[in-house]
């Protein structure tokens, strides 16, 4: 019976959000006929017992270090031990190595960096933004095998319930590597991280400078569940650091509230945002796009409007 396999990631010894993403994608598609949900993971038994809990319905764990040459033959065995037809990776570092490793060693393709999947006359159709989002691409699979690398946020997490359980298999398989990894950084933030804010305070190239980022810095502190986000445009200038950036080549987020400040609205922005369940801007510009997406638009100047929000903001404690 065919179904579904997703390659699930660990980092720093906890199971990443975007594997919970996955499980919950998986499950969607089961529903929709795709068959049983198979989780492979690089890491530990209670970690396989974690993805068994958010929704697979057994697991493979494998000690092979995660590295996408290394992982590979892993992961092969894992698409045939589970009977997989489709496989779901996060669009991760190892994602974009995985993925088309995976493909190939198949004789077929991948769509990367999806964002909508769904199961059509029993085949998977992934959908994903093509021309720099002013497109959306649709994928389908002449091949048996059909793998995905999915972009973070595209799905909910299932909630954990820990009465599920699965069988969980060691895999022994693994590869050897061609590549040296030399190091790796980490990337530096601070306070909540965009993805997981509830709320994200946005600012374009409108707000005219570099030091307008700290009236954003305290509503966002004001909101206390609130993290700092900001344009291309506002980026490429040196105001807010790259790691900030919502769109297309940035962050994706969907925040319960997503309070755009001088940000016109392009596709690309749009592209990591408008999954945002409320969009409120703030905009000098009545027929901007963001204006024109959000549920509340202040037509005003910035300078005006953001002193007075944050006033009020904090008179309601
Ligand atoms: C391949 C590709 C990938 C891209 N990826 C991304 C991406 O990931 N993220 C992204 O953001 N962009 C991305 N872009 C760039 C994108 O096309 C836009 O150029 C960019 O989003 C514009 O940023 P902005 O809205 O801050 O600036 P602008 O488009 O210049 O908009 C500024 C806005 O501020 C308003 N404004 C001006 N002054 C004030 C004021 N005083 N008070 C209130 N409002 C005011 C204006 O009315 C306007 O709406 C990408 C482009 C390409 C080609």
């Amino acid at each position: 019976m065919p179904g579904i396999l997703v390659v699930a990631e660990a980092a720093e010894g906890a199971v990443t959000p975007a594997s919970f993403e996955l499980i919950g994608a998986a499950r969607k598609l089961s529903g929709e006929g795709a068959g049983p949900v198979a989780a492979f993971i690089a890491g530990s038994e209670a970690q396989a017992k974690e993805l068994i809990a958010v929704g697979a319905d057994s697991a493979y764990t494998s000690d092979a270090a995660t590295q996408a040459d290394i992982l590979l033959p892993a992961v092969q065995a894992a698409v045939a031990q589970s009977g997989a037809d489709i496989v779901l990776i996060a669009q991760s570092s190892l994602g974009r190595d995985l993925g088309p490793m995976l493909a190939f060693a198949n004789n077929t393709g991948v769509a990367m960096d999806s964002t909508e999947l769904k199961i059509e006359a029993g085949r998977l159709r992934a959908t994903r933004s093509a021309y720099g989002g002013n497109a959306r691409a649709e994928h389908t699979w002449k091949s048996p095998l059909q793998v995905v690398t999915v972009k973070a946020k595209s799905f909910d997490a299932p909630e954990a319930d820990a009465s599920r359980s699965g069988a969980v298999t060691a895999i022994a398989e693994k590869g050897e590597s061609k590549i040296t990894v030399l190091g790796t950084e980490k990337a530096v933030s601070t306070g909540i991280r965009i993805e997981d804010a509830a709320v994200v305070v946005s600012g374009g190239r409108g707000l005219g400078d570099e030091s307008a980022f700290k009236a954003l810095e305290e509503l966002a502190g004001t909101l206390k569940v609130a993290a700092v986000g900001a344009s291309r445009a506002a980026c490429d200038l040196g105001w807010y650091p790259p790691s900030q950036q919502v769109g297309l080549t940035g962050k994706t987020v969907s925040p319960n509230l997503y309070i755009a400040i001088a940000i016109s609205g392009a596709s690309q922005h749009m592209a990591g945002m408008a999954g945002s369940k409320n969009i409120v801007s703030i905009n000098k510009d009545a027929d901007s796009n963001m204006v024109r997406v959000s549920k509340f638009a202040i037509i005003d100047d910035y300078k005006k409007v953001l002193p007075a929000l944050i006033e009020e903001i904090k008179k309601l404690g």
